[in-house]
């Protein structure tokens, strides 16, 4: 080809982005290959209609599993080379952590973050793409309803978003770690050096410009949930102690309610005695204040508690994930691996 159509073509070219998906897995064995496979698919249908480059790939990350998850990686990055890749850390960190750590190593110019289970609708992809294009340096993943989650997780996770707007954090409703991050706003959030990692909370914290596309969230293709209820507690007490100073306030405030009453109550006793000698202080006047304010001061340490273990664990500064091995990557492990074994 020849003339001006061919320099608008060699123009166009660097255009297109690398689209890196990042799919963290623990103990995915049920759907790892499911979820690549439709990965895939749907990289070689947008490369064909010219919205994602040659170089848009799958990285799998482990996190620790104990099943045959890693296993099942290296095979595929063997089957498909130079389009998927897989990353094992070396112990399990946690869905925030092992995103991260495939954040921090994926390359591309688009990071997209899926769960393994197939959950997340892949139709919005080329939604979330066009408004990359469109100079949307995030797009968010948001959920249009939660038909299939029970009715527990359903509930709580209403209250849990709604607590942390009266918070005043920022968060979206309904969006959990589906979404999309050009290469700019993953550098910005890489300087977000925490241990006590809320990735949705951090992410809006970055700014920039961004969008929100909707989606109905599916039934897990296979395998069970690996968020427990405690798992999911510690999820939203994280995310709430780590974006808001709110809960000290209120319990000075509390602290300050308790005080004025047992002040009222010390002078209505005072009173009593000295008017009226023959009086009998009553067990209530005793015991209820001392219970109440016990009740109180319990729970304040507790809170303050919370806020402590943040700094604790912030000031050891310990690596928040460590990568065992790389492969499916320029310069990855697989061939110190082969060597090894030779
Ligand atoms: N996950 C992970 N590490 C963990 C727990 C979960 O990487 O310690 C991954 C899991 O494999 C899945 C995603 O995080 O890809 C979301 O987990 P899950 O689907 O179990 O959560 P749910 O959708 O039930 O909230
Ligand atoms: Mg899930």
């Amino acid at each position: 080809m020849s003339g001006p159509d061919s320099e608008v073509a060699v123009m166009a070219a660097p255009e297109r982005p690398a689209v890196s998906f990042i799919v963290p897995c623990h103990n995915e064995e049920l759907v790892v290959e499911a979820a690549a496979q439709a990965l895939l698919e749907l990289i070689e249908q947008q490369h064909d209609i010219g919205r994602c480059g040659p170089r848009s790939m799958v990285l799998l990350v482990d996190d620790g599993s104990s099943d045959r998850t890693w296993e099942l990686i290296e095979q595929l990055t063997l089957a498909h080379p130079g389009r998927i890749a897989g990353l094992l850390l070396s112990r399990n960190v946690g869905h925030q952590h092992a995103l991260l750590a495939g954040l921090s190593i994926a390359p591309g110019d688009v990071l997209i973050s899926i769960d393994a289970d197939l959950q997340d609708d892949l139709g919005v992809i080329p939604q979330m793409l066009d408004y990359y294009q469109q100079g949307h340096d995030i797009v968010y993943g948001v959920r249009r309803g939660r038909p299939t989650d029970t009715r527990l997780k359903r509930m709580t996770a209403a209250w849990f978003y709604r607590l942390m707007r009266r918070l005043g954090v920022d968060v979206i409703d309904n969006h959990a770690d589906y979404r999309l991050m050009s290469r700019r706003a993953v550098e910005m959030l890489r300087r977000y050096d925490e241990v006590n990692l809320f990735l949705r909370g951090i992410v809006r914290l970055i700014g920039l410009r961004s969008a929100q596309v909707l989606y109905d969230r599916r039934e897990r293709a296979a395998g069970s949930s690996k968020y427990s209820l405690s798992r999911m507690s510690g999820l939203a007490i994280d995310g709430i102690t780590s974006f808001s100073a709110v809960p000290l306030r209120v319990i000075s405030m509390l602290g300050l309610l308790t005080s004025l009453f047992a002040l009222a109550v010390s002078v209505w006793v005072l009173v009593v005695a000295l008017t009226n000698p023959s009086a009998v202080p009553g067990w209530a006047s005793t015991v209820l204040p001392v219970t109440f304010i016990g009740g109180v001061q319990i729970l304040s340490i507790g809170v303050l508690g919370e806020y402590i273990g943040k700094i604790y664990m912030e000031t050891k500064r310990r690596p928040r994930f460590i990568v065992d091995r790389i492969v499916g990557l320029p310069g990855d492990d697989s061939e110190r691996d082969a060597q090894r074994r030779q």
